[in-house]
Parts: structure tokens; C-alpha cells; sequence
């Protein structure tokens, strides 16, 4: 896979986000972009698996915020008409896509 995956994997986490903020939130956005990349925080719930990391897994339908059940609350989030809200439920969400791509590419 080369550097491809992973530049695409980090891009997609930090830098997407601000992007999208700046065209979402254009006046606001580094605030904006900062809570959306803050959803990344969703990747805390790897603490819970054995092994913590593993390049091997994919981490969408194994770890708990990585499941549909997650990404159903993340929608939710999304919806309250608050900016922060919109921008941490549709950060999650777009980390979530972000890992379901890794997953795609790796063939997991
Ligand atoms: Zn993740």
C-alpha cells in the first residue's frame, strides 16, 4: 500500500476537518475546525480493545464508538442546531468514513 494509505488515513483526520470547517463556518473557522477534529477523540475507545492498535483490524464494527449504534448518536449530535454540536457529530461521523475507507483499501 505504500505512503498513499496513510497519507490519506492522517489527511483525513486533521486536516479534513479544518477544511471543511473553512468551508462550512468560513468566519470560524479554526474554532470550528478544532472541535471537529476533537471528534478524533472517538478513537479513545481503542483503551478498551486487546491490542490497543493493531494495523491489522478494522476498527469499524469492532470498537464500541466505531459501530452503527455510535454513528446513530453521532447523527443525533449532528442535528442540534449548535455549531459545536454540528461540527463534533459531523467530525465523528467523517472520522468513522475515514476508518471504513482504511478498512476498503486494506481489503479487512
Ligand atoms: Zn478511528
Amino acid at each position: 500500500m505504500g505512503l498513499l494509505q496513510p497519507v490519506l488515513h492522517y489527511g483525513g483526520h486533521w486536516l479534513v476537518p479544518f477544511a471543511f470547517a473553512f468551508l462550512v463556518w468560513r468566519e470560524d473557522w479554526l474554532r470550528a475546525g478544532l472541535v471537529a477534529a476533537l471528534a478524533n477523540l472517538v478513537d479513545l475507545d481503542h483503551l478498551l480493545a486487546v491490542p490497543i492498535f493493531d494495523p491489522h483490524r478494522c476498527s469499524i464494527g469492532y470498537h464500541l464508538l466505531h459501530g452503527w449504534e455510535a454513528a446513530f448518536g453521532f447523527a443525533l449530535i449532528a442535528a442540534v442546531p449548535r455549531w459545536w454540536a454540528r461540527a463534533l457529530g459531523l467530525g465523528a461521523l467523517w472520522h468513522l468514513a475515514v476508518d471504513y475507507g482504511d478498512c476498503i483499501m486494506q481489503g479487512l
